[in-house]
């Protein structure tokens, strides 16, 4: 690289000291050392994550450095959301091709914003020359016993979802293609494209749940996919009330009622919490929802039988769920 790797983190990775000083002052060491050195508060529990993203298999070849680098640290700070954790710091692994400054520039702004947005420091990393790729290592905290976990439902429970899951899977089917959505505004365009880019991981909603939701998981891989785990882990089967499920104008506007309700199910990379509550604290979710702005939509509930049923006003309906996989190419599943 023309571009010498501590060059490359001094320009790029550390914004000023006084910035990384008033969001957190539990880094006695960050960046620069041979390791960081981090101090979480006495009595927390650590809570780790990593996920890697490749170009080709988790992200679009020629994707906006900014959105590659929000959907890298996203999909960990959702990860650390679903444990009900508050995210403290995160490191960062970035195989680079070359030392394109643009590039480097480009992506360091989306990282470090969204890592702004959530009071979260990057502490440490890693840089090396091959194939674009970016992992990332997030790091929370949380009390003792009280993460939220997939396995903890129990049949009865309600099962509700956050957000508007399937937007960026419609997202990534205009980016993907050119002749798709032709008839879409330029506003409902950006909408989806923008929840393709730039999801929005749960990180408030994760925490108000702690205490109260009896499972929870992220949506990666499609909310029928997650939600029909969350509920295996648990031990229970699963109905979702399809009339229920959260409706965007954007994605009926894109795929029509029955196709925005089959990406809803079955689109991925949404950074939304899926979770159960207990029938009975339904109301106590309410009120603590009131200081999370977050949309939260009751879709179901956990049965005793196995199995994912959906229902249609109470009408049982078959519906193709499998989560479908935009990357696929033989030799890799493109999930994470
Ligand atoms: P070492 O040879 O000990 O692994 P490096 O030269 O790889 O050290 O890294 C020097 C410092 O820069 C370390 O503190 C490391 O955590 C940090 N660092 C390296 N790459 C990154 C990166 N991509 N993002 C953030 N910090 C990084
Ligand atoms: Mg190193």
């Amino acid at each position: 690289m023309s571009l010498g790797e501590f060059e490359l983190i001094e320009q790029y990775f550390r914004r000023p000291a006084e910035v990384r000083r008033a969001a957190r002052g539990d880094v006695p060491l960050g960046i620069g050392d041979d390791a960081a050195v981090l101090a979480p508060p006495p009595g927390r529990h650590l809570v780790a994550a990593l996920d890697t993203l490749v170009e080709g298999h988790h992200f679009v070849p020629g994707s906006p450095p900014e959105s590659i680098a929000h959907r890298a640290l996203a999909v960990n700070l959702s990860d650390l959301a679903a444990m009900g954790a508050e995210p403290a710091w995160f490191l960062l692994s970035l195989t680079l091709p070359r030392a394109d400054e643009t590039f480097l520039e480009r992506f360091a702004r989306g990282l470090l914003d969204l890592a702004e947005t959530h009071q979260v420091a990057l502490v440490g990393g890693d840089t090396t020359a091959g194939p674009l790729a970016i992992a990332v290592q997030a790091l929370g905290t949380i009390a003792p016993d009280v993460a939220l976990t997939r396995s903890g439902g129990r049949a009865g429970d309600l099962v509700f979802v956050s957000g508007t899951p399937g937007e960026s899977a419609g997202g990534l089917r205009l980016v993907l293609d050119a002749d798709a959505g032709a008839h879409l505004d330029a506003g409902q365009r950006r909408r989806l494209i923008d929840r393709f880019h730039f999801p929005t991981p749960r990180v408030a909603l994760g925490q108000a749940l702690v205490g109260i939701a009896s499972a929870c998981v992220d949506v990666s891989d499609g909310l029928a996919d997650d939600a029909g785990r969350l509920a295996r882990f648990s031990g229970c089967g699963l109905r979702i009330d399809v009339e229920r499920l959260p409706h965007s104008a954007e994605l009926v506007a894109l795929a029509g009622e029955a196709g925005a309700r089959r990406l809803v199910l079955t689109g991925g990379e949404d950074c939304e919490l899926c979770f159960t509550v207990p029938r009975e604290r339904a109301a106590e979710l309410a009120a603590r929802l009131d200081n999370v702005k977050c949309q939260v939509t009751c879709i179901g509930e956990l049965t005793g039988e196995g199995g994912l049923q959906l229902h249609d006003h109470g009408v049982p309906v078959q519906i193709d769920t499998a989560g479908y996989d935009h990357f696929a190419r033989p030799g890799s599943s493109g999930k994470t």
